[in-house]
């Protein structure tokens, strides 16, 4: 199973992060082991002083598919969640002035806790709400609606790339907000303002 990861998919989050606007999708991948589900604590990890929290929209392949067209791409997920994607933003930061891979720093273990699924049919996926809190105080706000990149034209690009397999993940890119997390924190991701997601920094 692939967990796929969309960095810089909304605007303001780019500017916050000073980064370039991409022609095309910026992809990375994490591995199964970065998944944690609903519920479980995130313990902190020795190797980095500064994990940011990164709130996003996911999708979840329902049916394999290779050089999806982008008017197709509907058909291939089914249900929808919320994630974290944790990024250890000081080795990030090092990676990028190297001109290195980011795969330690978005995809070690805990780096993506997931919340249960839900029919993506019950939602409007083009205007879609979702927030993030931590210990209560609201910290990122998003609409799909701000995205560069739409599930749709998401899944087509990378399906001309990856076979998409059922059950592969998809994070799709997070709003502006991102900003560290400390132990102690009590983690909430909300989808139309229901609470889907909960995580205990440890
Ligand atoms: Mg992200």
């Amino acid at each position: 199973m692939k967990v796929f990861g969309i960095g810089r998919n909304y605007a303001a989050h780019i500017e916050e992060l000073n980064n370039e606007r991409p022609g095309q999708p910026v992809v990375f991948l994490k591995p199964d082991t970065a998944i944690i589900k609903n519920a479980e604590p995130f313990y902190f990890p020795k190797f980095t002083n500064n994990i940011h929290h990164e709130v996003e929209v996911v999708l979840k392949i329902s049916k394999m598919g290779k050089h999806i067209e982008e008017k197709f791409a509907h058909k291939y997920y089914n249900e929808i969640a919320l994630g974290i994607d944790f990024t250890a933003r000081d080795l990030q930061q090092t990676a990028k002035e190297k001109r290195l891979p980011w795969t330690i720093a978005k995809g070690f273990d805990g780096s993506a806790p997931i919340s249960k699924f839900v029919p993506k049919n019950d939602f409007d996926l083009n205007n879609l709400n979702f927030e993030l809190k931590i210990n209560n105080e609201s910290r990122q706000i998003g609409n799909t609606s701000m995205m560069l990149f739409s599930f749709d034209y998401i899944i087509s690009y990378l399906s001309q790339f990856f076979t998409l397999k059922v059950g592969d993940i998809i994070f799709t890119g997070t709003p502006k907000g991102v900003g560290p997390i400390k132990v102690g924190d009590q983690i909430a991701g909300y989808l139309e303002h229901e609470q889907l997601l909960s995580v205990e920094v440890k």
